[in-house]
């Protein structure tokens, strides 16, 4: 890349405001650990925490599974934003104005109907304008501010959570978005308005409701839920249909008001409806989120697992728990969290958080409630005995010996054995039997799931088993150090020629290397992914797996030299003294070479090289070292 990029300046100011240790940590739980911070890696499914923080360098990086880069990277890929949005998210978090971006026409990654994830949300955000400006419109949302009313929700929470309403009438939004210039292609990708079953045209999906904008970890309106207003109408909620950016089974309710509380109290708690969100909020008791009308799945589980480690699931009343506590125990035994049960019975007349919590005194019984909260299997064994009071201890044993089985069939016995044995013990004191009969149960019982590494977990070793070869050492030496890059002289400086490299990864960092180096900016690995996500942008590709492999060039030279200079720099000689011998040897023998310096011969080689790479890249095995290289 030759040239300054005027936006550069935007990126230094962003990635200057931007500690990666509390950008990362307003994600996930860090814990430090040397000069270093680790937490569980939220690209593959870490049990151990594996990604390192790196605050002196700027950088993070997983070694199980090869993802890292700097704050700008991990944003981009925690939410899933090119380049350009995770730079407007971080500028934002800092309050830095960007110079107005003359972006690229389309490139969008488009979804149906030509419809990208941005311009998704940004109808989305478009619809939460119209829903609040109708709120608070005199006549239009009358109705809805006397729901809100009623229901005491304060005014600072309708602020918070951006409640607004939809008009009694099936054109309200999409006269407006047609208005606002918004396609409705946009509007139908986000499920706001739907197409005529006769006749041309789109009626709005929700009318005449109170607007919940449901919003993503960093407070984008990915989709809405809606309150009926008037009695007849049905059902009484209504959510938007799943989209690109909208997963019912990933989403929760509140979380990006909730994160930091639930980070902090180590606990989230989880209640059944918007309003009772918002009533916990109100109350002041923030670590609080709701499920979609669904049951906890794996994929909120994971969400949460990277903020805390116990979730609280709150029942109004005991049915409702016990339809959900199997499902919770499924969830339980695929993610590494606790999970507890909470019910409101037994403490309280009110039939649910939000009605507790507007008496004089309920925020305290709410949190008596949360703080009694009974282990997810001791509740359910508790359960089992309650239902079986009086019944003669065979059926008993029977039951309690089905019960057994059933969790070894969820996969206890797949369990990795530290949690294992945790889990038996837990069993064992719950259902009241020895921890023999809770082992013996899981040897007769069925497995369900199949034996072996699941497709992550080997594309996890895959990754986990390659090692850099001398050219790729030699490029971590050069992202390590750049003042090393000046003592090279030219012929050396070849020796990381683009078409040197056999791997499409490697060969996209040392175009950033050479990059990085012309312009002037150095090539230190962040000047180098500064490189890459300006070429990313310029050719609207995505650079993202360029800069991991670059911040894993940079780790692996960081590691073995121990980040002694002076071992990078004997490393470095090492590489170009097995380089130039070796390249020199290639020369001989392919007798023939045009002016690149490389042979017919050679060509093909790489040419095959390069095929085998990328067909192995789609596979799950790991990548082939290219022998010869
Ligand atoms: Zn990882």
């Amino acid at each position: 890349m030759s040239g300054l990029y005027p936006q550069n300046d935007d990126v230094q100011r962003v990635r200057d405001a931007s500690d990666i240790v509390q950008v990362v940590g307003e994600h996930l739980t860090l814990k430090p650990k040397g000069r270093e911070y680790v937490g569980l890696c939220p690209f593959h499914d870490d049990r151990n925490p594996s990604m390192s923080v790196v605050p002196a360098k700027q950088i993070f990086h997983c070694f199980v599974c090869g993802t890292g880069g700097d704050v700008l990277t991990f944003v981009q890929k925690y939410h899933s934003m090119d380049f350009r949005e995770a730079l407007e998210f971080l500028a934002s978090r800092a309050n830095i104005e960007l110079t107005p971006f003359r972006g690229r026409s389309g490139g969008d990654d488009d979804g149906p109907r030509g419809v990208g994830n941005k311009e998704i949300i940004a109808a989305n955000e478009m619809a939460a304008g119209f829903y609040r400006a109708v709120l608070s419109h005199p006549e239009h949302g009358e109705a809805a501010r006397a729901v809100i009313e009623r229901r005491g929700i304060s005014d600072e929470m309708v602020e918070r959570f951006m409640i607004g309403a939809s008009p009694d009438r099936w054109d309200g939004l999409v006269m407006f978005a047609e208005k606002r210039g918004v396609r409705i292609e946009a509007l139908l990708g986000a499920g706001l308005v739907k197409d005529r079953e006769r006749g041309d045209g789109q009626y709005d999906a929700l009318r005449n409701r109170l607007i919940f904008p449901i919003c993503d970890q960093i407070g984008r309106v990915i989709a809405f839920g809606g309150r009926k207003i008037a009695e007849e109408d049905e059902p009484k909620y209504l959510n938007s249909p799943e989209t690109a950016v909208f997963k019912k089974s990933t989403t929760l309710f509140g979380i990006n008001h909730a994160a930091r509380a639930i980070k902090r109290e180590r606990t989230a708690v989880i209640v059944e409806g918007y309003t009772d969100v918002i009533a916990c909020h109100q109350a002041g008791v923030e670590h609080v989120v709701g499920t979609l009308g669904t049951a906890l799945t794996s994929g909120h589980a994971t969400v949460l697992r990277r903020l805390c480690d116990t979730v609280v699931l709150l029942f109004d009343g005991d049915a409702a728990g016990i339809k959900a506590a199997d499902r919770a125990i499924e969830v339980l035994l695929s993610e590494t969290i606790d999970i507890r049960i909470a019910a409101l019975a037994g403490f309280t007349d009110a039939k649910d958080p939000d009605e507790l919590l507007k008496r004089e005194g309920g925020a305290e019984i709410f949190l008596r409630v949360i703080e009694q909260s009974v282990d997810l299997i001791k509740w359910k064994f508790d359960r089992l005995r309650e239902e079986l009071k009086g019944a003669g201890p065979a059926r008993v044993t029977q039951r309690i010996e089905e019960e057994l089985n059933r969790l070894s069939e969820l996969g206890l016995g797949e369990l990795e054995p530290v949690r294992r044995r945790l889990m038996i013990r837990q069993i064992a004191q719950a259902a009241r039997v020895e921890e023999r009969v809770v082992t013996e149960a899981i040897r007769t019982g069925r497995g369900r799931r199949p034996i072996g590494a699941s497709e992550g977990e080997r594309r996890v070793r895959g990754e986990m088993n390659w090692k850099p070869d001398a050219r790729e050492q030699l490029l971590g030496c050069l992202l390590y150090d750049a003042k090393l890059w000046t003592l090279m002289n030219g012929e050396q400086r070849e020796l990381t020629s683009l078409e040197r490299f056999n791997s499409t990864l490697s060969r996209s960092v040392a175009e950033g290397v050479h990059g990085s180096a012309e312009n002037g900016t150095g090539t230190g690995l962040h000047a180098v992914l500064a490189e890459l996500a300006q070429i990313g942008e310029e050719r609207g590709e995505d650079m993202l797996d360029a800069s991991q492999r670059a911040t894993t060039l940079f780790q692996t030279v960081a590691r073995d030299c121990e980040g002694i200079e002076e071992r990078v720099t004997r490393l470095f000689n090492e590489c170009i003294g097995s380089l130039s011998a070796r390249d020199a040897r290639n020369r001989m023998e392919a007798g023939v070479v045009d002016d690149s310096g490389e042979s017919e011969a050679q060509k093909l080689a790489r040419f095959l090289a390069g095929e085998r790479e990328s067909r192995s890249r789609t596979g799950v095995g790991g990548r082939p070292r290219i022998s010869g290289e």
